[in-house]
């Protein structure tokens, strides 16, 4: 495929960003929101939230079966997260670029985690890995009306 081929093939996409408890506690909220926000990506929801137990389980079910997964349940209800709801063309793989790679000593500098974090364990951020669960995530943790269908003036500025 030509590069512009596999371009205009991209959809548009919703992805689950969550700005894990370290984020929120470092003081780290608006600079990692600001990253999404400054690429042209669209907000569509938004919270402050103290997760519950069962809701990390679910989340992160795929790796119930994980050596971490106790710890990793422990870290995510052990404060408040920044739940977001992100849309945009190709938004699910280009925030997994943004944020880069799980391991922060291994993301490259200028991702979140390559610029903001050093242990697996403490890596600031998550986002989702497909938009299947993009979709999957966002039901979870947002209710209905939570969300907000809106169309940002800068638009005609981001697309041509
Ligand atoms: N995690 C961990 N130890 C590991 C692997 C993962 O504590 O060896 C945590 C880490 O917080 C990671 C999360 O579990 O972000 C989910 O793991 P995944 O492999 O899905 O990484 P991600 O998609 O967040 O990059
Ligand atoms: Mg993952």
């Amino acid at each position: 495929f030509l590069p512009h081929l596999v371009a205009a093939m991209v959809e548009v996409e919703e992805t689950y960003i969550m700005i894990k408890p370290d984020g929120v506690q470092r003081g780290l909220v608006g600079e990692i929101i600001s990253r999404f926000e400054k690429k042209g990506f669209k907000l569509t929801g938004l919270k402050l939230f103290q997760c519950p137990k069962e809701l990390a389980q679910e989340h992160y079910k795929d790796l119930q079966s994980k050596p971490f997964f106790p710890k990793l349940i422990d870290y995510i209800t052990s404060g408040p997260v920044v739940c977001m709801a992100w849309e945009g063309v190709g938004v699910v793989a280009s925030a997994r670029k943004l944020i880069g790679a799980t391991n922060p000593l291994n993301a490259e500098p200028g991702t979140i985690r390559g610029d903001l974090a050093v242990q697996t364990g403490r890596n600031v951020v998550h986002g989702s890995d497909s938009p299947e669960n993009g979709k999957r995530e966002i039901a979870l943790w947002f209710k209905e009306g939570e969300l907000c269908e809106w169309a940002p003036v800068q638009e005609p500025w981001l697309k041509e």
